[in-house]
């Protein structure tokens, strides 16, 4: 995996400590995330479907992208398609996505970049793989995560933020087994680089087969564990947790995550996503691209959208 990394571990800032009388964070529940297709036909896993909203709150969906090792012509994209009510949270570990909107936001995200689009009062936009990712095929991998936005910031003006796979923060646990990338909300005293209305914290971990990670973790976000790779154990009671699951985790102001220690030689390091933040704790009606408060405002959505009033796809020069 090209997120991110360096060759020694050791030499990082290191992973703070939780205090000795920290409450570990039990597991309430483990899902497995069906396989689909998003887009014009690019493979995802639904990371979060059959877990409730009122759980997941800030966040409304996350999608798994491959991983995929695409032919030469089959990477496919998105068309252009609209949204509003929430933030768009696309972290790319492996392969290039590119991405315009109709607000002139845009650009290639690749190999740990993260994009981070705020659809606010409404917005259009293309995802697709580059022309050249198209002819050479090759890897695909990445998430996309929807955050939420509270009913005062529905509205908020359309923003556009590029953050490079060298601007996250980037830690080490004492023995060296666990690297921590830290893309949205902070660890400790290091701050992750992505800046949402809603506050959350947004982590890749790789540890090496056997590696325990301990991770102080904010007692008024939520906590969610996805595994990207590999297979390990979340919790202190030890629940097993494999590639595609998502753990959903109770109160406390700490969490545990473990590697197996592999027999897997195609994927020996688990790599997890780590997931929280301050719940909105709002109605939410959701339906397709939009996530509003209420149906009527879903239903307002799409009258905007089809009368041209979240806006209209730039002109393209040199095409026909
Ligand atoms: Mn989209």
């Amino acid at each position: 995996m090209p997120a991110v990394t360096v060759p020694d571990i050791t030499v990082l800032r290191r992973i703070p400590i939780p205090m000795p009388d920290a409450s570990s964070r039990p597991v309430r529940s483990v899902t497995s995330a069906p396989s689909g297709f998003e887009g014009e036909g690019f493979p995802v896993r639904r990371a979060f479907a059959g877990v409730a909203l009122a759980d997941l709150d800030p966040f409304v969906h996350m999608d798994q992208m491959g991983e995929v090792d695409y032919a030469p012509g089959e990477p496919k994209g998105t068309p252009w398609h609209p949204h509003r009510g929430f933030e768009t949270v696309t972290y790319m570990i492996d392969g290039i996505m590119a991405h315009r909107d109709s607000n002139g936001g845009g650009g290639q995200i690749t190999d740990g970049d993260t994009q981070w689009m705020t659809a606010g009062a409404g917005i259009l936009h293309i995802e697709t793989p580059p022309e050249q990712l198209v002819v050479s095929g090759g890897l695909f991998h990445g998430v996309q995560l929807w955050v939420n936005l509270p009913r005062a910031q529905k509205f908020a003006p359309p923003r556009y933020q590029d953050i490079r796979a060298g601007d996250v923060a980037v830690l080490g646990s004492d023995d060296g087994g666990a690297l921590v990338r830290v893309i949205a909300g902070e660890v400790g005293d290091a701050r992750g680089p992505g800046s949402t209305y809603t506050p959350i914290t947004l982590l890749h971990a790789t540890l090496s087969p056997g590696a325990r990670l301990d991770l102080p973790w904010r007692s008024d976000f939520n906590a969610l564990v996805y595994v990207l790779a590999g297979s390990g154990t979340v919790g202190d009671a030890g629940q097993p947790l494999h590639k595609g699951q998502l753990a959903v985790l109770g109160d406390g102001d700490s969490l545990t995550v473990s590697a197996t220690i592999g027999h897997h030689s195609a994927e020996p390091t688990l790599e997890v996503l780590i997931l929280g933040g301050r719940p909105i704790r709002e109605p939410v009606a959701w339906l397709g691209p939009f996530v509003m408060n209420t149906r009527s405002e879903v239903l307002a959505a799409f009258e905007d959208y089809q009368a041209g009033r979240l806006g209209s796809v730039p002109a393209v020069h040199g095409t026909c």
